[in-house]
């Protein structure tokens, strides 16, 4: 098959457990929760999305006809110096990432030396060979992964309760506080709760803060 990506870039890791991290992000064209359209955001089952997933009209973007040309396009932008400077990392998100890579995709990925994370809203089956596994549920959404490394609750989410997802098998458990006119409450809101609920860490989309993509 072939691969519809939005954006490929080198940058520094926002959220959760590998904040801080360098990183190669490939953004998955399209997803199944949201056509990306602005039209169709209020009848859409997730409505907060802050990312563009439309299109392969991105920087390093494009179709790539197989695995090895979407390695290949990864590897290209981590930086030459970096084998010998900690193990390379692939972020693999969307848009919904796990429609488009497969198994083969991966294979070829760490045959480029990568440790492959993704980042899902947990409605697809995960392919073998993944190192990391982000879920980030959504309210009205069947999810399907239920065990990973770790679950990035945006927060609040109405029927979308941090309860439902403790006993999952998880190793870290975050709430992100939902961005747009209400962060200043939602963050606030999120602190409180991992006050209360210490199975919980705050997550902060840091990248936002520091001007990183
Ligand atoms: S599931 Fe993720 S990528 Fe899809 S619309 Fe929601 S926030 Fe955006």
């Amino acid at each position: 098959m072939s691969y519809a990506v939005k954006e490929i870039y080198y940058t520094l890791q926002g959220e959760g457990a590998n904040a801080g991290r360098p990183a190669v992000f490939c953004r998955f064209t399209g997803c199944n929760l949201w056509s990306g359209r602005e039209s169709d955001r209020q009848s859409a089952v997730c409505t907060f999305c802050d990312t563009d997933f439309v299109g392969m009209d991105g920087p390093g973007g494009g179709r790539f006809q197989t695995p090895m040309e979407l390695a290949a396009a990864v590897a290209e932008k981590w930086p030459e110096w970096g084998s010998n400077e900690g193990r390379p990392l692939v972020v693999c998100t969307g848009g919904e990432p796990l429609l488009q890579l497969d198994a083969v995709a991966i294979k070829a990925l760490k045959d480029r030396g990568f440790q492959v994370a993704v980042e899902t809203n947990g409605t697809q089956a995960a392919p073998d060979g993944l190192d990391w596994i982000c879920v980030s549920p959504k309210a009205n959404a069947t999810l399907v992964l239920k065990a990973g490394s770790e679950l990035k609750l945006v927060y609040p989410q109405e029927d979308c309760l941090p309860e439902q997802f403790e006993g999952l098998e998880f190793d870290h458990f975050f709430l992100q506080p939902m961005d747009g006119p209400n962060l200043e409450q939602n963050t606030s809101a999120a602190i409180q709760y991992c006050l209360e609920h210490p199975l919980w860490r705050l997550s902060v989309q840091s990248h936002k803060y520091l001007g990183l993509r």
